[in-house]
């Protein structure tokens, strides 16, 4: 059959998507690139948030509008919005052909062979075991590493703890022989993701087995390690001292802090205060460390001087990247039973706000590196713009700002070049390749 697949939400969505798409060629299926091609149309969603759950269902809505014209088409809907909403997502689309959970991925063959024959099939067992195999669908140099799924944290605005389950860590030796394989590939940097990359192995032993799995992949042929989602709390001195201290290590971290009012994060249900949150980016500052993170605007109950210390805290310029995102009311989190929810005006205002403050931030940090020289990873071609696209190490695909450049001589996608920062474009930084 020839599948055409839409993976929706984050990274670790993403490689989902991948292995799903692995298995599929493994089961003699090709992969084509639009819906109009497909035999079969996948959409891997996400239901995080109200934005993330429209995205989810105006895809669903397209995949059904392809199969209202073409009869023979067949749907496969599968991740975050079935584990979430499977009963109303039956009666809502009788045209979908099959729902699969997150974790239901190891009978994706068998479920195209079933709706081929006409078999409707409605599934969130959750029963994968892991599964090596990956197609990227990242550019080849790249690719994410999911080490883990599911959350323990329970903050309180969060349904990732109800859709994906308990926290549960990768084996080391299946993520070490998932790497072997991106390794083979020509893969240059791989970027560790979890909902808290933090606390890896901690369900073998109650025991952060981050450090321990950093320092096996580090002796493999990769030239960039990124770590992504590391929990404020579990930050760790030994963590720490390993992102400084491997040179393979990329001196950037993503840190979500979501807010830094200390009666705010306690009603968010953080583990994390003003103090030691401070405390912890002087130290990875101190330490060279590129900051990541992400902020919630307009929780219920935010004061505006609650809302003026998040100003005050990003203004001060602690956080080179930041996501600022409007609180989104999730039915079953108990931030949702809280009373004094904002309006959306006021989110909106705030939220917009904070983003012309981060903007302001990472101008004022490109002007200071006007005149250096970056070790760029060269990642694709901006046919508009004509010209080359790269990532210094403190830039993370897909989230933060890039580095435009020209180049007098040949260069090649996946590779790295010394390019002199000679100006910015936007928030984006512009430079030649020496
Ligand atoms: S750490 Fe908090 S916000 Fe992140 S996935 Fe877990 S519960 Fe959700």
């Amino acid at each position: 059959m020839r599948i055409g697949a839409i993976s929706l939400g984050c990274d670790k969505n993403r490689v989902d998507t991948e292995k799903m798409l692995s298995r599929l060629v493994a089961g003699g299926h090709t992969l084509v690139g639009t819906e109009d091609e497909a035999d079969v149309i996948i959409v891997n969603t996400c239901a995080f948030t109200d934005d993330a759950k429209n995205e989810a269902i105006d895809e669903i809505l397209s995949a059904v509008e392809h199969k209202r014209k073409h009869k023979k088409k067949k749907i496969i809907i599968t991740g975050c919005l079935p584990q979430r909403y499977l009963d109303t997502l039956e009666k809502e689309f009788p045209q979908v052909d099959a729902f699969l959970g997150i974790a239901d991925y190891d009978s994706i063959c068998d479920t195209v062979d079933k709706i081929t024959k006409g078999d409707k099939i409605y599934s969130c067992a959750c029963g994968d075991g892991f599964y090596e195999g990956r197609v990227l669908t990242t550019p080849y140099h790249y690719a994410y590493l999911k080490i883990a799924d599911g959350c323990n944290n329970h903050c309180t605005y969060c349904a990732i703890p109800s859709i994906r389950g308990k926290y549960r860590s990768e084996k080391i030796e299946d993520i070490l022989a998932e790497a072997k394989g991106l390794e083979r590939e020509g893969v240059s940097e791989i970027i560790l993701v979890a909902q808290d990359v933090t606390r890896y192995g901690i369900d073998f032993d109650g025991k952060s087995h981050l450090v321990e799995l950093v320092e096996r992949l580090s002796e493999m042929d990769f030239d960039r390690i990124r770590l992504l989602y590391l929990e404020p709390e579990a930050i760790t001195d030994e963590i720490l001292d390993m992102i400084v201290a491997n040179p393979k290590v990329v001196k950037y971290a993503d840190v979500p802090l979501q807010h830094i009012d200390n009666d705010t994060l306690k009603r968010m249900g953080r583990r994390c205060d003003e103090a030691t949150t401070r405390a912890l980016i002087k130290k990875m500052r101190e330490n060279g460390i590129v900051l990541r993170s992400s902020f919630i605007c307009g929780f219920p109950g935010e004061t505006e001087e609650a809302h003026n210390k998040l100003v005050e805290f990003i203004s001060e310029g602690n956080i080179d990247y930041a996501g600022f995102f409007a609180y989104s009311r999730e039915e079953g989190t108990a931030a949702d039973r809280l009373h004094n929810h904002l309006d959306d005006e006021v989110k909106i205002e705030r939220t917009n706000r904070l983003k012309d403050l981060q903007t302001a931030v990472i101008n004022r940090r490109n002007s200071g590196l006007v005149g250096k020289t970056l070790k760029v990873l060269f990642d694709e071609i901006d046919y508009d713009k004509q010209m080359f696209v790269g990532r210094a190490e403190f830039q993370a695909p897909d989230i933060d700002n890039l580095v435009y450049f020209t180049s007098d001589k040949e260069v090649h996608v996946g590779e790295y070049y010394d390019v002199e920062i000679v100006g910015a474009d936007g928030i984006d930084l512009v430079g030649k390749a020496l």
